[in-house]
């Protein structure tokens, strides 16, 4: 006789049902098994996601245990993104490039890193409606978000200063870059300066940075200086509205959202782990985030 199923967000687990999930530390306010779990309804799959906090000191056991349970696929979260590559078979080149895993896949205990960030960034302020080729973009932060979004950039052609508190950070993947890709990167530190003279001349600015988390930040940009024609997207997504998109909304520019970002990384891993198109209506919605409205503000 069959065992009873279990009945989550009205999709029956089963022992057949596949396994999916997050390691970080912390993971209980993750929004990541709220999204998933509604791809995975949406797209009508026998498939669960679940958080798991893990410390440093774990993760190489927890990354086993993984495999060997055969769990199907994982995202990875702070503090462990760079950390987690010594534990994987793979490592595909931009991850690799970057130094950070954000999804990890199983292919029959053959475990594989990848980085969603940086798509994830470009389909977040493509679905608001910014063009990306015609120069102009800003991008504050050169750590494992940053770096993805610079060489997402990059490989779309994409010309931008890369902006870092740390200047020889920015400066460093800048030089690979033009190196690898020919293209214009320019950089400079993180300043009201630099930052007022560059917005005069910008039309995309993206805080890849960790200014503005948890609401602590002496921002370096004041709204005078942000115009309605600026796109203005916050990866930070604790507080929702961050200073950077209260001023971008004072201003009347376009803002994207931390939340738009974490849907569209998502959606990229849940392409790599089930081969399909992401629901994303749906991972929107099981978040309360509105549809986004092309060409006018979406904040
Ligand atoms: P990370 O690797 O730790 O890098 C942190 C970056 O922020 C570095 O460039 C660092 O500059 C800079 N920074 C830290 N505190 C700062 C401050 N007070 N003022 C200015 N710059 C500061 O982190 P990450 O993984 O790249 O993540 C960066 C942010 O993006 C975090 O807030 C994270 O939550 C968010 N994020 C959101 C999503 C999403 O889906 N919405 C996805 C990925 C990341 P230095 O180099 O000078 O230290």
């Amino acid at each position: 006789m069959r065992g009873k199923s279990l009945v989550f967000n009205n999709t029956p687990i089963s022992g057949s049902s596949l396994n999916y999930g997050l390691i970080g530390d912390p993971v209980d306010h993750s929004l990541s098994p709220t999204i998933q779990n509604a791809a995975f309804q949406s797209a009508g799959l026998d498939a669960v996601y679940v958080a798991w906090r893990v410390q440093p000191l774990g993760l190489r056991s927890a990354v086993q245990g993984l495999r060997v349970l055969g769990v199907r696929g994982f995202n990875v979260t702070t503090p462990h993104k760079s950390a987690v590559a010594r534990y994987l078979d793979k490592v595909d080149i931009l991850a690799s490039r970057i130094q950070s895993v954000n999804t990890v896949t199983n292919d029959g205990g053959m475990l594989t890193g990848f980085s969603t960030d940086g798509t994830g960034a470009l389909n977040s302020l493509e679905e608001a409606g910014a063009s990306l080729d015609q120069g102009g973009i800003i991008l504050i932060g050169a750590g494992g978000a940053g770096r993805a979004i610079a060489y997402a950039l990059a490989e779309r052609g994409c010309r931008f200063t890369f902006v870092n508190r740390t200047l020889s950070k920015a400066r460093l993947i800048a030089r690979r870059i033009r190196d690898q890709f020919n293209i214009q990167v320019a950089s400079a530190p993180l300043s009201s300066r630099n930052l007022k003279t560059l917005l005069a001349q910008a039309e995309i600015v993206v805080n890849a940075s960790s200014m503005g988390m948890n609401g602590k930040s002496n921002l370096p940009i004041k709204p005078a200086w942000l115009r309605p024609e600026h796109y203005v997207f916050d990866l930070v997504y604790r507080p929702l509205e961050t200073k950077l998109l209260q001023y971008a909304s004072l201003a009347g520019a376009r803002t994207i959202t931390g939340l738009d970002m974490l849907v569209n990384q998502g959606a990229c891993s849940f392409f790599l782990w089930t081969g399909r198109k992401a629901p994303v209506v749906e991972m929107r919605q099981a978040i309360g985030l509105r549809l986004p409205m092309v060409g006018s503000p979406a904040g």
